[in-house]
């Protein structure tokens, strides 16, 4: 898809820290982090909403979510991590591309787990 920044950084058109990948899902680090090891799951291909998604395609990009959490939380010794997506621009979601947020927590650290994903 034109101008879609994930589809980008999925294709190597734009730098993305890519830190896990499979055949058809992609995990990168927020440019933006909530906190230290904040990061994105995608589909590699374009799907808007999460009901665009056919099943193979959400079964491998949630079976990534899941391995990658505890992996995430391992790397920056988080104690809870927030998994979440924002469906749709009225619940916040700014980038037109599926994607999953793994938001790492910590003990006492003052956030808002309602609010850490959809800011
Ligand atoms: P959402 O509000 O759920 O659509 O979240 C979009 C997320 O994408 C935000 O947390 C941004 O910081 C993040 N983001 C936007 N552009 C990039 C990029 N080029 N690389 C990594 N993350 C990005």
């Amino acid at each position: 898809m034109p101008d879609c920044i994930f589809c980008a950084i999925a294709s190597r058109d734009i730098h993305g820290r890519i830190v896990h990948e499979t055949e058809h899902s992609l995990a990168f680090l927020d440019v933006n982090p909530l906190a230290p090891g904040h990061t994105l799951v995608v589909p590699k291909d374009h799907y808007a909403r999460l009901d665009d998604l056919p099943d193979e395609i959400s079964a491998d990009l949630f079976r990534t979510v899941d391995e990658l959490v505890p992996r995430v939380e391992e790397a920056v010794d988080a104690d809870a991590t927030n998994v979440g997506i924002n469906n749709g621009p009225a619940a916040g979601q700014e980038v037109e591309h599926v994607h999953v947020h793994i938001v790492p927590r910590f003990e006492d650290d003052g956030g808002n787990p309602i609010h850490a994903v959809a800011g």
